[in-house]
C-alpha cells in the first residue's frame, strides 16, 4: 500500500535566516490534504523548519495519517562516495555521518569548512567546490580551475532524458546550488528518521511500508513559470503536492517503483525499468521420472502443471486496452459500488418504513436525479421527487414507486406497507472499497472493463502476452499456393498452429517451414527463441532418421520425449531451447491439433499467467459404438447432433477433413471401453479450448 493521505513538500535552502516577511529563496513548505491545500509556510531559517517538519510528522501520526513529505535536494551522492567517506554503500549511513559533522545555527553553518574537510581527505582538487565565504578555506576553491573529482559528476537521475539541467551535488555555492542543501537537509532528515524511528521509510532506499515517506522532488523540473504575484519557492512546493495528491495511486505507485541503491533519484524521472521477466525455466523442466515407458494423459499433465510457472513480465495498460489480457495482480476496489445509496427507481424518496394504509406526504421544492444531486436536507415527514440514479439526499432513505402515488398540490399519495429501504441501492451493495475486485490470473473479459470502470480502475497491471511461436518442418512441405511437385504436400499445420495460438489469446509468431536440415532448423530456433517466449514446432519429433526436432533437442541435452498414452498423437518431444521451451507436436495435422488442444494450451495459460486450466467437458448420449482396448486415452473427432454425440467415420490421423467436420473431441478415457449407442460419453466442445 503507497496511498497517501496527506502530501507535504518543502523547498529546502542552505543559507542563513531569512528574515520575518515571506521571500523568495527561502524554506517553503506546502501541505495538501484530500486535493486541497491545507498549509502553505514560509520557514525562515532551518531550526524553524526542522521543529515544524517534527511537529506536521507527529500530527500525522497521531491521527492516522498516511503522509509524503517531499523534499527538493538529493538524499544519496554519486556513486562511491557513500563508500569512500563511511565504508559503506548504504546513503542512510552517509546521513548520520553528515548529521554528526555540520553544524547547523541560523546565521552561519560550517558547509563550507567541510566540503573543504572532505576535499583534502582526496587530494584538496574535489569532489566540493565554490567556495561561498570570503575567508579560504584549503581544500576547497572558488573555481573549477584546478578541479579533480575521483567519483562520477552526476547521479544517474540526472543523466535521465528527463532530468536535463540539474546542478550536481558537488557544486556548494552559486544560484541554484544544491551542494549545501544535501549536506543540511540530510542533516535534519537524519535526525527526523531516527525521532520517529520505524514510522519513516526513505524513498527509494526503504520499502514504503511506513507510514510516513521521505521522497526526493525537483520541483523546476516540469512546472512553468509561477504566475504573477507568487513566490516561486512557494507557488512550486504547491504545485508538486497538488500534482501528487491528485494523481492515481496506479499511477503513483509506478512512479516510487524505481531502483536506485545509493544515489537516490527523483520522483517523477521516468527510470528505464529493467525487463522485470521471471527468471526462464530451468532446462529439466520437462524430465519425466526415469524408468516409465507410456506416461497417462493426467499424469503428463500433472507433471506439466507443477513443473511450469509465468514466464512473462508485467506492464501496466490503460483500461480501453486491457480486454483480454491476463491480470499481473489482484486489483483492489478505489471505490465502492455504488459510491453512495441511491434510488433504484424513478418516484418519491422519504424516511423510514411505512405500514400498511395510506399516507400523504408534502413535497419539498426541487428533485433530485442521477449526476445532479439534491442540495439540501429532506425534513422528516416530507419528500422528494427522485430519479433514477439519483444520490439519496440527507433525510431520505425509502423510495416509492412513481407509478403507485398519486400527487397533487404539491402533496404525494401512496398506499403501504413499504419497507424502509424499499427501492434503493446500499453503498456499496455491489462492491465495498478495498474489497478485491479481480483476482491476478483473471483474463480480463468486457465485463470485467464495466467493473474495473465503476471501481475507479483506469490503470490495469497485467502481464505481457505470451509470444508463442509456431514452426514447421519437413522436406515434403510448400507453402499453400505454391505448385507442389510429387511427393510434395502443402503446410496444413502452420496456419491452423498460428490461428489456435491467436484464438486462445496469446501471439503467434510465425517462423515458417524449414526442411529435414538439421544446421537450417538449429538457425531457425535460435531466432524462434529470440522472437518469442515458447516455441511450437510440427513434424520431425519422432526417433526416426529425419526426425531432426528431437534429434537437435537431445544433441542439446534438454529433451525429453514424452511418450504419452494417447491417440491420436505419437511422441512429444518437449525441451528447452536457449532457454525457450519447445513444444515438439507431431506432423500429423490431427495428432497435431489434439496435442496442442490437450497439452499444449493448458501449459501456455499457466506460463501466460492464466493459471492452469482444464476444458470444459459435458457427458451426451453416443450415437456411435465403439470398442477400445485399454491402456491409452483416445480422443475422437466429434459433434453433437440431435442431442447425441457423432464421431467422424474414420479415426486416421491423416484425415483433416475429419478435423473441421468436427466441433469438438469426444475423450474415451485411459481403460478398456465398449460404447454402445446411448451410453454417456464426454464431449468437449472446441469453444471449451477457447477457440
Ligand atoms: P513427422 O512427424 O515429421 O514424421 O510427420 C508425420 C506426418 O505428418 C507425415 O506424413 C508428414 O508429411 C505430415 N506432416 C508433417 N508436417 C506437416 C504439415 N506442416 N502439414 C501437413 N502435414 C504434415
Ligand atoms: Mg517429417
Amino acid at each position: 500500500m503507497t496511498v497517501f493521505d496527506t502530501f507535504a513538500m518543502v523547498d529546502w535552502a542552505s543559507g542563513n535566516d531569512t528574515g520575518p516577511t515571506p521571500r523568495q529563496d527561502a524554506i517553503w513548505a506546502c501541505v495538501v490534504r484530500k486535493a486541497s491545500v491545507h498549509e502553505s509556510k514560509y520557514l525562515r531559517n532551518r531550526t524553524i523548519a526542522e521543529s515544524w517538519l517534527h511537529d506536521l510528522i507527529a500530527e500525522e501520526l497521531s491521527a492516522g495519517r498516511r503522509l509524503c513529505l517531499g523534499y527538493d535536494f538529493p538524499f544519496g551522492y554519486p556513486k562511491g562516495f557513500a563508500r569512500a567517506l563511511t565504508g559503506s554503500d548504504d546513503p542512510l549511513k552517509l546521513w548520520d555521518w553528515f548529521e554528526e559533522r555540520i553544524d547547523d545555527e541560523p546565521g552561519a553553518n560550517n558547509r563550507f569548512d567541510l566540503a573543504g574537510e572532505i576535499n583534502r581527505q582526496f587530494g584538496g582538487k574535489g569532489p566540493f567546490w565554490f567556495n561561498g565565504l570570503k575567508r579560504e578555506i584549503p581544500g576547497l576553491a572558488k573555481n573549477k580551475r584546478d578541479y579533480h573529482n575521483p567519483f562520477p559528476e552526476r547521479r544517474a537521475v540526472e543523466t535521465a532524458p528527463d532530468a536535463k539541467g540539474s546542478f550536481t551535488c558537488w557544486q556548494m555555492g552559486g544560484a541554484g546550488a544544491v551542494g549545501g542543501q544535501i549536506m543540511t537537509g540530510i542533516s535534519v532528515l537524519a535526525r527526523l528518521r531516527r525521532h520517529f524511528e520505524n514510522q519513516v521509510a526513505i524513498w527509494p532506499f526503504e520499502r514504503l511500508d511506513k507510514p510516513v515517506a521521505f521522497v526526493e522532488i525537483w520541483p523546476s523540473l516540469n512546472l512553468g513559470a509561477a504566475p504573477e504575484g507568487r513566490i516561486k519557492d512557494a507557488w512550486q512546493v504547491e504545485q508538486v503536492a497538488c500534482n501528487l495528491a491528485k494523481m492515481s495511486d496506479e499511477d503513483l505507485c509506478w512512479q516510487l517503483d524505481v531502483s536506485a541503491a545509493e544515489e537516490g533519484w527523483i520522483l517523477g524521472v521516468s527510470q528505464d525499468k529493467p525487463n522485470i521477466a521471471p527468471p526462464p525455466l530451468r532446462n529439466d523442466c520437462f524430465a519425466l521420472p526415469a524408468g516409465v515407458n507410456w506416461t497417462p494423459v493426467d499424469e503428463a499433465l500433472a507433471l506439466l502443471q507443477e513443473r511450469l510457472r509465468p514466464i512473462t513480465a508485467s506492464e501496466h495498460v490503460p483500461l480501453m486496452q486491457a480486454c483480454g489480457r491476463v491480470l499481473a495482480e489482484d486489483v483492489f476496489a478505489k471505490r465502492s459500488n455504488p459510491p453512495q445509496p441511491n434510488t433504484a427507481v424513478d418516484g418519491y424518496g422519504f424516511a423510514g418504513a411505512v405500514p400498511e394504509g395510506p399516507r400523504i406526504l408534502p413535497l419539498v421544492d426541487g428533485r433530485a436525479a442521477a449526476g445532479i444531486p439534491f442540495d439540501g436536507e429532506v425534513p422528516e415527514g416530507r419528500a422528494l421527487r427522485v430519479l433514477t440514479g439519483a444520490a439519496l439526499p440527507e433525510g431520505v432513505d425509502t423510495v416509492i414507486l412513481e407509478e403507485d402515488v398519486t400527487v397533487q398540490d404539491n402533496h404525494v399519495a401512496f398506499h403501504g406497507p413499504l419497507k424502509r429501504g424499499a427501492n434503493t441501492r446500499r453503498a456499496g451493495e455491489d462492491v465495498v472499497e478495498g474489497d478485491m475486485a479481480l483476482p491476478a490470473g483473471r483474463k480480463v473479459t468486457s465485463a470485467d472493463l464495466a467493473l474495473l470502470s465503476a471501481v475507479g480502475i483506469a490503470d490495469v497491471p497485467v502481464r505481457k502476452p505470451l509470444r508463442v511461436a509456431v514452426l514447421s518442418t519437413g522436406d515434403e512441405l510448400v507453402e499453400p499456393g505454391e505448385c507442389a511437385g510429387l511427393g510434395q504436400i502443402f503446410d496444413a499445420n502452420r496456419p491452423m498452429l498460428l490461428s489456435l495460438i491467436e484464438r486462445m489469446g496469446f501471439v503467434p509468431v510465425d517462423m515458417g517451414r524449414v526442411g529435414d536440415d538439421r544446421e537450417l532448423l538449429s538457425a531457425r530456433l535460435d531466432e524462434a527463441a529470440q522472437k518469442a517466449d515458447v516455441i511450437l514446432t510440427s513434424g520431425g519429433a519422432s526417433a526416426g532418421d529425419e526426425d531432426h526436432v528431437s534429434a537437435l533437442l537431445r544433441q542439446s541435452g534438454a529433451l525429453q520425449e514424452w511418450r504419452i498414452a494417447l491417440k491420436p498423437g505419437r511422441p512429444l518431444a518437449l525441451g528447452m531451447w536457449s532457454g525457450a521451451p519447445v513444444f515438439g507436436l507431431p506432423g500429423n495435422p490431427v495428432a497435431a491439433m489434439v496435442c496442442t488442444l490437450i497439452f499444449a494450451r493448458p501449459a501456455l495459460g499457466l506460463m501466460s499467467g492464466e493459471g492452469w486450466s482444464e476444458p470444459q467437458g459435458f457427458d451426451v448420449p453416443a450415437a456411435f459404438e465403439k470398442r477400445k482396448k485399454p491402456g491409452r486415452r483416445e480422443y475422437l473427432r466429434a459433434r453433437i447432433r440431435d442431442g447425441r454425440a457423432e464421431v467422424f467415420h474414420s479415426e486416421g490421423s491423416g484425415r483433416i477433413s475429419g478435423l473441421s467436420w468436427a466441433e469438438g473431441l469426444v475423450e474415451i478415457e485411459d481403460g478398456q471401453r465398449h460404447v454402445r449407442p446411448g451410453d454417456l460419453v464426454r464431449f468437449i466442445p472446441y469453444g471449451s479450448f477457447g477457440l
